[in-house]
């Protein structure tokens, strides 16, 4: 377990804040954020608010250090009974940062709004921004969301996106060759619908950039309508619709274009969904619908168009669930059983899976324990997360379902008859490639809050539950 340094990592010697600590009082030597200012073209006055800024600053810096150091994907701010509760989400794990004295914690979300280039004043409706911002020696963009609450506060959500780290292409997120080949095949004919679905923070916009650089960008005319917010597509030309034109006269110029595929916004209403559906026929589409599971989305697309336009264009709905990965410094390898390759479906021959260090004798003091186990991951021991995906695809067969006996349970049948890739067949793949353990696809499918780590869970005291 001989750890290569990483310089991203946070240097495990240094004990991390306990939880509740004030930042005011973390330990100095973590790497600082500098602040690069506001995105979208907003300015950020901070001279007209020298109090607020004077007040609160410093802990923000401290706060977005703190999570960046610890490899935070999101950072949460939430007033809850007079404090304002901070918690950070690493690898999609909530983990709880410092509870704020309210009046410290309101005038640090103020000042979020303000560096973003948003008015911190007004909390009475949502807002979005974002900042420019460098960590060790990276770019990284903090994308802003605040929403009220009740009593006239707000709450604050801040994602964290490396510059650096683009996701776009199927190798990038770990797409098999057979998805990218089956997807680059559905939208070649210059026809047909690619819906991309999933719920609230599991990566679907990426995803939906990933269905789209399935397509090839050498032999096809790839355009862009959709808004970003500043993230830039490889290969593919932007498309802004003429003032006063609507989707209808935007797509018969683009068609004059030779257009073959069109990368679209999130679908919401049904009449942007019908006026898609009808192009489906001339032009390829690939879009995000808002729905949790493909299910949801094949039930809400048949609403808004009807089963005979989905029957005739759509071609698949693609989702995916993101599993975190073992740390490669300490998972344990271990020759699985007959018993248990046959349940997974698994090869026979394969002679080898990987798990998470087993915990120490706990009637053994002098135990070596998991964090004094491995320095990298500090013991979680998980680094990083994988794509497990779904695709649901129309084919006659499934057609023939979807049109006479449209289930949840007749849906799942037909892809499992016709071998269609399914999330819990996929993230088997993700074990079979050692990339997580059993436990991680448990915990994953396994509905409901994350189970604590078993070596740390304290005894839950008599009393109901809550
Ligand atoms: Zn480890």
């Amino acid at each position: 377990m001989a750890g290569k340094p990483d310089p991203k990592k946070p240097d495990p010697k240094k004990p991390a804040p306990a939880k509740g600590q004030n930042p005011d009082q973390e330990a100095p030597e973590i790497e600082q954020v500098l602040f690069q200012g506001p995105l979208f073209g907003r300015e950020a006055n901070l001279k007209a608010h020298a109090k607020l800024v004077q007040a609160a600053l410093v802990p923000v810096k401290q706060l977005i250090s703190d999570a960046m150091s610890r490899r935070a994907h999101t950072i949460h701010m939430e007033p809850r009974e007079g404090r304002v509760a901070t918690r950070f989400m690493v690898d999609g794990i909530p983990v709880p940062a410092a509870a704020l004295p309210g009046p410290k914690g309101m005038a640090m979300i103020q000042v979020v709004k303000l560096l973003a280039g948003l008015d911190p004043a007004d909390r009475k409706t949502p807002h979005t921004g974002g900042i420019k911002v460098e960590f060790d020696k990276l770019q990284f963009h903090l994308m802003i969301d605040t929403a009220p609450v009740a009593g006239g506060a707000e709450k604050l959500r801040i994602k964290i996106e490396n510059r650096k780290v683009v996701r776009q292409r199927p190798a990038d997120v770990g797409m098999p060759d057979s998805m990218k080949m089956k997807i680059r095949e559905m939208t070649s004919e210059r026809s047909g619908i690619v819906l991309v679905c999933g719920p609230p923070d599991s990566g679907t916009t990426t995803l939906s950039i990933v269905a789209l650089h399935c397509v090839d960008p050498y032999l096809y005319q790839v355009f862009n309508f959709a808004d970003l917010h500043g993230r830039e597509l490889i290969n593919v030309t932007d498309f802004k619709p003429e003032p006063g034109h609507d989707l209808e006269l935007s797509f018969d110029r683009i068609l004059r274009r030779e257009a073959d595929v069109l990368f679209m916004n999130p679908l919401t209403s049904p009449q942007d969904a019908q006026t898609i559906f009808r192009y489906g026929e001339k032009v390829a589409f690939i879009m995000e619908i808002p729905a949790n599971t493909p299910y949801e989305a094949l039930t809400r697309i048949i609403e808004w168009v009807g089963i005979d336009l989905v029957l005739k264009n759509l071609r698949c709905i693609l989702t995916q669930k993101l599993i975190r990965k073992l740390c490669d410094d300490c998972k344990q390898a271990f020759r699985p059983n007959p018993l248990l390759l046959k349940k997974l479906g698994l090869p026979p021959e394969t002679t080898v899976l990987y798990r998470a260090p087993q915990p120490p004798p706990p009637d053994d003091p002098k135990a070596v324990t998991i964090e004094e186990l491995c320095a990298p991951c500090a013991g979680v021991p998980y680094h990083g997360r994988a794509a497990a995906f779904e695709m649901l695809e129309m084919t006659d067969a499934m057609k023939e379902v979807v049109a006479t006996n449209r289930t949840p349970d007749a849906i799942r049948r037909q892809m499992q008859a016709e071998g269609q890739t399914t999330l819990q067949k996929d993230a088997i793949r993700l074990v079979a490639q050692g990339k997580t353990s059993l436990e991680e696809i448990q915990r994953v499918f396994s509905s409901g809050a994350p189970k604590k780590k078993p070596i740390k869970a304290a005894p839950r005291p008599p009393g109901p539950p809550k």
